[in-house]
């Protein structure tokens, strides 16, 4: 409950389309009890052949005699009052304050009636049919109206929640930009897209659901029991005898169906994440012929969603039966309480006084009426509550994703670099992914600007994870990573990442033209310039050999170009973005041995201000570096570079 009134109060930002949805809920209710109101006319002048205006005035007619005798019973009943003994007193005192009730209640009936007199002579025809005919005619319209309002109101809020979702949607986006690796892990890609798409959905379902029906509806209920009321209140109470039983079996039936919404919520996350997985590595499903056990596992796990939504569709069922016998129960009770009253021309039942006058036949055909209109609203409310469990249980997912802090904190007043850093540094550092396995351990190295340094060592040593921790993708346990003394936490991550270009052995290319792929964080370079990086990255060749050329558009991550071209636009990408540290991982591996060799000699002319981190495991590569280190099980130690020495 408090992650959706989170929601709707995120909502309140769009308070003026919210007041607007409201006004024309408030007056579709209103506009509907009027259209019940309107029976009565036609009842009545239909019935008893007389215009409005003259059964009005009747009453008035009649409520003023009537008040005059109730007037003349209390003045004899104050004179035996006062000559009587303490014995007689009570029964007279009650009678007496019966007598004082029905003349608050006749003197009611006046005002109100002599109140609508002028109104009715005003705009009613005297004739009985006439009246009809322009009551339907009110009524008509009135409908027209009221169907406006709806559609309307409709519009509104689906602006609404279609703006909430819009918002939740760019902020878990947003999220999923800003979290830290292992915060984003725990989310995974599927738990991403399934609540981007799915879950933020069934938010939106249950906005709809709450500005669309919570409150119109209940409104409507309370606009036609108010009708009802003004007729008899104490029928009315009456009708409602059953309601507290069908409240306690929604209360009930409520908890399930949040219960099962959040578990389809769950599942649908389970097969967001089998689709996910299958489809990113489907060469390989379908290379070690995979297909029938992924068929089976995502079958299994639609199926799972299939059963829970099966029991969800059950308990959404039930609500609308209780609702309806809650509708049904009323209607009943006030019926036959009602039908009794008039049979036998009673104004109490069992003793309690229902009415102060025997009811008319057309006042009691309005009540019904009322009831009857109450019962629609209060079976469209069944909808409503399973939009609105639906609403909770996705706002139960997606605030508390919405509140996760990355764990890579920005400081709040970021130290500045000097534009000419002077060296990067590793002191004391210790790290672990899963806090049991050391990645790195005491490692202490430093690279002066301007040098080239060439990592080596097994797999699994811990290269990449130096990498990583340079890049900020992670902060260590213990120890600092610092450039030029300042530690990289005092640094905003933006200032970190201008500094560093870096290629890793995954390419990571956009489904766009390869001019936009190299020009990718540098949208200002010139094509110019983006030719003079391609060139160096040796790319520029079979890029101009593409009918295409620069226009050329990669496909899904790059899938139209091979591995080794990849590689190179990535490099191209790295080298147009001229940053003081190029890191290179392992970002030749695909590239062929005589390309790559240009490449290298090509990076030992690389600006002699520029620092150079390539991981590699080729002999070649040695010859580029000013220093080698090696990483293994987490430690850095300097080998003797004889290549260099040589
Ligand atoms: P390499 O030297 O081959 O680049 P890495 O630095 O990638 O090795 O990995 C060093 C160690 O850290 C390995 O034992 C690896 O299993 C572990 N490791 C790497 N990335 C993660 C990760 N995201 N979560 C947990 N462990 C990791
Ligand atoms: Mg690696």
């Amino acid at each position: 409950m408090k992650y959706f009134s989170q929601a709707l109060k995120d909502a309140s930002r769009h308070k003026m389309v919210i007041a607007a949805a409201m006004a024309c809920s408030l007056s579709v209710a209103a506009l509907w009890t009027l259209n019940i109101g309107a029976l009565f006319p036609i009842i009545q002048t239909t019935l008893n052949g007389q215009s409005l205006q003259t059964w009005n005035q009747q009453r008035i007619d009649r409520a003023t005699s009537e008040l005059a005798s109730y007037d003349a019973e209390v003045a004899g009943l104050d004179r035996q009052l006062a000559t009587a003994k303490a014995a007689e007193r009570p029964p007279l005192e009650s009678a007496r304050e019966k007598a004082e009730r029905q003349i608050t209640n006749t003197k009611f009936t006046i005002w109100w009636a002599s109140k609508i007199q002028p109104l009715f002579e005003r705009w009613m025809p005297s004739e009985p049919f006439s009246t009809v005919v322009l009551v339907v005619c009110v009524v008509v319209g009135a409908t027209a109206l009221k169907q406006l309002l709806a559609v309307t109101n409709q519009l509104l809020v689906s602006y609404v929640s279609q703006s909430i979702a819009r918002d939740v949607r760019s902020r878990i986006f947003n999220k999923a930009l800003a979290l830290d690796r292992p915060k984003f892990n725990s989310q995974g890609i599927s738990g991403f897209t399934a609540h981007i798409t799915h879950t933020t959905d069934m938010l939106a379902q249950g906005i709809t659901a709450f500005y669309g029906g919570a409150i119109t509806e209940p409104l409507r209920i309370v606009f036609c029991l108010m009708l009802a009321a003004f007729i008899s209140w104490r029928l009315t109470l009456a009708s409602l005898l059953c309601a507290p039983l069908a409240a306690f079996l929604m209360l009930h039936l409520n908890r399930r169906i949040r219960a099962l919404s959040y578990r389809v919520l769950d599942r649908s996350l389970g097969f967001h994440h089998i689709m996910l997985e299958v489809f990113n590595g489907l060469h390989t499903v379908q290379a070690y012929s995979m297909e029938d056990f992924e068929r089976k596992r995502f079958h299994q796990a639609t199926g799972q969603i299939k059963r829970t939504a099966m029991w969800a569709a059950f308990y959404n069922a039930l609500s609308s039966p209780i609702t309806e016998l809650l509708g049904m129960g009323m209607l009943c009770t006030g019926l036959c309480v009602s039908s009794y009253l008039v049979i036998f021309r009673a104004t109490s039942i069992f003793g309690i006084p229902m009415t102060n006058t025997p009811f008319e036949p057309a006042i009691i055909t309005v009540f019904f009426a009322a009831l009857i209109a109450a019962a629609d609203p209060l079976r469209k409310l069944s909808g409503v509550i399973t939009g609105l469990n639906t609403g909770m249980a996705a706002s139960n997912l997606l605030y508390p994703m919405l509140d996760l802090q990355s764990g890579l904190v920005e400081p709040a007043t970021p130290k500045s670099l000097p534009s000419d850093h002077k060296q990067v540094e590793f002191r004391n550092v210790d790290f672990s992914y899963d806090g049991s396995h050391q990645a790195l351990a005491q490692v202490n190295l430093t690279v002066k600007r301007g040098e080239h340094l060439a990592i080596v060592g097994p797999n699994g040593g811990g290269k990449s994870t130096l990498i990583n921790l340079l890049c900020r993708f992670y902060d260590p346990q213990q120890g600092d990573v610092l450039i030029d003394g300042v530690s990289l936490r005092d640094l905003s991550l933006s200032t970190v990442r201008q500094k560093i270009a870096l290629v890793t052995q995954q390419t990571e290319l956009f489904n766009e033209t390869i001019l936009h792929n190299i020009r990718y964080g540098r949208w200002d370079a010139t094509e110019a310039e983006v030719i003079a990086a391609a060139e160096l990255a040796r790319a520029h060749e079979f890029i101009s050999g593409f009918a295409d050329g620069y226009q050329t558009v990669v496909g899904p991550n790059g899938q139209r170009l091979s591995g080794g071209q990849r590689q190179r636009i990535s490099l191209a990408r790295a080298f147009l973005k001229n940053a003081d540290i190029l890191i290179l991982d392992e970002a030749t591996s695909q590239i062929d041995v005589e390309s790559e060799r240009l490449i290298h000699d090509a990076l030992s002319d690389y600006g002699s201000d520029k620092t150079l981190i390539m991981i590699t495991h080729r002999e070649s590569t040695l010859s580029l570096a000013d220093k080698v280190v090696r990483v293994e099980y987490g430690k850095v130690e300097q080998v003797l570079h004889e290549a260099k020495a040589a």
